[in-house]
């Protein structure tokens, strides 16, 4: 991956997405997830996930390692993601999407949603971090200052 591409989240408004901790998040095939940048270290990213209904969660580095983070509770950056979906998405379109039992409109921290977790399901992140890198190569079309539907995201 290139720096350029994350350089271009400099330019998002405050109190929006932060693209620089989480470069990628979506709503996709029941699940909630993305790639979130390691606090410590530049170089890597987590790619993270909640599973819709069962709220069942992993997180793990692009190479496949378990994050260290994950003891049978979302890490931080599995929290991270679900306020980056929040900020992006709306916590009632989240709650929604993940199936969170009881009155959605009850729902309205990030705090509300761990509530329901699941249990660690391990999965390999490749799917997820294939699809970040297809979104990277938007970002890369994205200079063109064409319009692209799928970059609403980034607004
Ligand atoms: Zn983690």
């Amino acid at each position: 991956m290139t720096n350029s591409s994350f350089m271009l989240g400099s330019t998002a408004a405050p109190g929006k997405r932060d693209i620089k901790k989480v470069p990628f998040v979506e709503l996709f095939n029941d699940r909630l997830q993305g790639v979130v940048s390691s606090g410590s270290d530049i170089e890597r990213v987590y790619v993270s996930f909640f599973a819709a209904e069962s709220l069942d969660f992993y997180c793990s580095t692009n190479n496949n390692r378990p994050c260290g983070g994950l003891g049978g509770y979302p890490c931080k950056h599995l929290q991270t993601l679900l306020d980056e979906a929040i900020a992006q998405y709306g916590i009632e379109a989240v709650a929604q999407f993940l199936k969170v039992p009881g009155d959605v409109t009850r729902i309205q921290s990030t705090a509300d949603i761990i509530a329901h977790k699941g249990t660690v399901k391990k999965e390999p992140a490749g799917e997820v971090f294939s699809r970040f890198l297809n979104y990277l190569r938007y970002l890369e079309l994205a200079a063109s200052h064409r319009p692209i539907p799928e970059m609403g995201w980034f607004v």
